[in-house]
């Protein structure tokens, strides 16, 4: 776990962002069927509210989307513990990938649990915020950059497990060629109106083998940067 240096009244936050409200939304991804300890843990420590607007903080540890500017939402945690659960489900990968940094919110909760986080996103203003939060909670172990995510991050590849989350009609050939032979690529597939989240696992020679793991809501992965 990272130990987050920000003063400590900010990361335990007041009211509705208390460690009681935290410790009810771990309550409610266990109720959910997350079944990762590690995840839950990493999400109970995570201080959700420091990754939305002042505004929102009240509603920050509901187990739900909620808006980030440009059209972006950060995604609900159930979602993001589920993806996580499901990315780290055969072990730890030593480096990992998202496609759409947003808030930041999903690429800190990776960072607590694997070695190492590349993030792209495509929002210059957002992946700026991300940015700077990812500094205010010193972590260092993850490297973001500004690009259209359906091109990966060549330079870094392969990675061990990727992450998309925002979804498109099919995985993106260049992301899936970075994927390394017996990595884990976790993503949400389909139209706006129908989505599904879905895994694929490389055998080692080449092929990869698809699971379906259910009916998911996220923005559209779009092309080119914004
Ligand atoms: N993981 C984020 C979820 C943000 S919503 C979080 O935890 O907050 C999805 C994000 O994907 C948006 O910020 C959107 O701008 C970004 N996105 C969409 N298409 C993209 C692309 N081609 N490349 C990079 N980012 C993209």
């Amino acid at each position: 776990m990272n130990v987050y240096p920000l003063p400590a009244a900010d990361l335990k936050g007041e009211g509705m962002t208390s460690q009681r409200a935290r410790d009810r939304l771990a309550t409610s991804l266990k109720e959910g069927g997350i079944e990762d300890a590690r995840v839950i843990d990493v999400i109970r420590n995570t201080p959700r509210h420091h990754f939305i607007d002042q505004a929102l903080h009240s509603r920050a540890y509901e187990n739900t989307a909620l808006p980030i500017g440009h059209g972006q939402t950060i995604s609900q945690p159930w979602v993001v513990a589920r993806m996580t659960e499901a990315l780290l489900e055969f072990g730890t990968p030593q480096k990992v990938l998202e496609i759409g940094t947003g808030s930041g919110y999903q690429a800190a909760i990776l960072s607590a649990l694997v070695p190492q986080v590349f993030t792209v996103e495509r929002i210059e203003e957002l992946l700026r915020q991300a940015r700077r939060r990812f500094r205010q909670l010193g972590l260092t172990n993850l490297r973001s950059r500004y690009d259209d995510g359906k091109l990966g991050w060549p330079d870094e590849a392969p990675f061990d497990a990727i992450i998309l989350t925002a979804a498109g009609d099919t995985i993106p050939t260049r992301i899936l060629d970075q994927l390394s032979p017996t990595g884990v690529l976790v993503a949400p597939v389909g139209s706006p109106s129908r989505q599904t989240l879905i895994r694929m696992r490389g055998d080692g020679q080449g092929d990869f083998v698809q699971e379906e793991l259910g009916a998911v809501s996220f923005v559209p992965l779009l092309g080119g940067i914004g």
